[in-house]
């Protein structure tokens, strides 16, 4: 092997070790079996808060039949992007029934919500436009709004009076503001329609990224949007189907000459092959158990209200989240990994989620709380919560 490939890899196992040195190396595990309340990973059972599965659905019998049915009907692959041969009667009818759902004139299904934002925001903007975007919003729209080339300016999150100073300050024509809906680390909810007054006083689309609040939020989990009762052609409205639907892919949706723009421009639309059918006819299922079954948000409401009571006095805290997400901040990386550790001692599995991912200095534990976990589940946790305080601060006074 040539020496400089050498150098190559010996500069790249030191940026290893430096990440090891911060604690920030991060580890796969490896899950046998479906999503559920308890999972198998690597190879012992654990009670786990660690999925987006917020309403039970990635093992319904019903969406799994639905896949088969889509599965015997089409095959496995869709065979080319969706602008040659790839779309389906399948994914025609999801995209009809997610635009009713949420309430828009039409809909647009991609593969990942990461390459729907990858896709969206550059066929949105380019060089010469702006974008507005809240500090915690989601990797996908940071690369999104940099591959489109056009400006990007970040306010502090949630601060409308600080996005409107900016928007005020802006000579661009059409800026286009973006935000999480539920933001995935904090699990707190966007304020939203002080978002959309200011879209509309300033002339800017509204992109929302509701990966967290869909089938979540709102009546019969149409989303955030509908918690809020908000409606908008200036809204474009994003959200992700690996989530509380319990499959994959995402879909935008919007006014019908938005979305036809989106059809012909987007790029990772056009030039990626279509979502397997199959997920389609699972996505079908998953929509119908979403819009009908009111009784897992309504568990999953409770589950959050018995965890937030049975957290008080911690020496951690609990950010205000009304969510499925239930972000538990300590701080330190290590200390971290050691209540993560701990727990995990005590057969439960709850990821720490460190810098990059959350800011520097307020390392968590990202505990996600699903319809499919029970309240005695849940009385576990705190429990043994509150014995890895004990030992935590044990350890200090030591
Ligand atoms: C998970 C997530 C995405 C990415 O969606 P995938 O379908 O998993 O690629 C996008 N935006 C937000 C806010 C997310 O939490």
């Amino acid at each position: 092997m040539a020496e400089s490939t050498t150098d190559l890899l010996v500069e790249m196992g030191g940026r290893l070790r430096h990440l090891e040195e911060q604690n920030l190396l991060r580890q796969r595990r490896v899950v046998d079996g479906p999503q559920g309340p308890t999972l198998v990973i690597d190879g012992k059972t654990y009670l786990a808060f660690a999925s987006n599965d917020y309403l039970g659905l990635a093992n319904h019998p019903a969406l799994l039949a639905g896949a088969r049915d889509s599965l015997e009907q089409f095959g496995v692959g869709a065979g080319a992007s969706a602008l040659i041969t790839g779309h389906t009667s399948v994914n025609e009818q999801l995209e009809a029934e997610l635009a009713a759902f949420v309430g828009a004139p039409r809909a647009l299904h991609f593969s990942t919500g990461y390459m729907a934002n990858l896709g969206i925001i550059p066929a949105l903007v380019g060089p010469g436009d702006i974008v507005f975007s809240d500090r915690l919003n989601h990797a996908c729209i940071i690369d999104g709004a940099r591959l489109s080339g056009a400006q990007f300016r970040v306010y502090a999150h949630g601060d409308v009076a600080q996005l409107e100073r900016l928007l005020a300050k802006n000579t661009r024509p059409h800026p286009l503001i973006v935000t999480d809906g539920v933001f995935s680390m904090d699990g707190d909810i966007a304020p939203l329609p002080e978002l959309l007054v200011l879209s509309e006083k300033y002339d800017a689309w509204l992109l929302v990224d509701d990966a967290h609040g869909f089938g979540v939020l709102g009546p019969q989990g149409r989303g955030s949007l509908a918690h809020f009762g908000l409606a908008s052609p200036r809204v474009l409205y994003m959200a992700t189907l690996g989530k509380a639907a319990g499959v994959a892919g995402a879909f935008v949706a919007g006014h019908g000459t938005v979305i036809e723009w989106l059809l012909q421009r987007a790029r990772t639309y056009v030039f990626s092959t279509a979502s397997p059918p199959m997920l389609s006819g699972a996505l079908l299922v998953a929509l119908a158990v979403i819009g009908t079954e009111d009784w897992r948000r309504v568990h999953l409401g409770q589950l959050v209200k018995r965890l937030r009571e049975g957290l008080v006095g911690l020496p951690w805290q609990l950010l205000p989240s009304e969510t499925a997400i239930q972000p538990l901040v300590l701080g330190d990386n290590q200390l971290a990994l050691d209540v993560m550790a701990d727990l995990r001692a005590q057969g439960i599995w709850v990821p720490a989620i460190r810098p990059p991912t959350v800011r520097k200095g307020t390392a968590r534990l990202r505990i996600s709380l699903s319809a499919a976990h029970s309240v005695e589940q849940v009385d576990q946790l705190v429990n043994a919560l509150r014995g890895a305080a004990g030992r935590m601060s044990e350890g200090l006074a030591r």
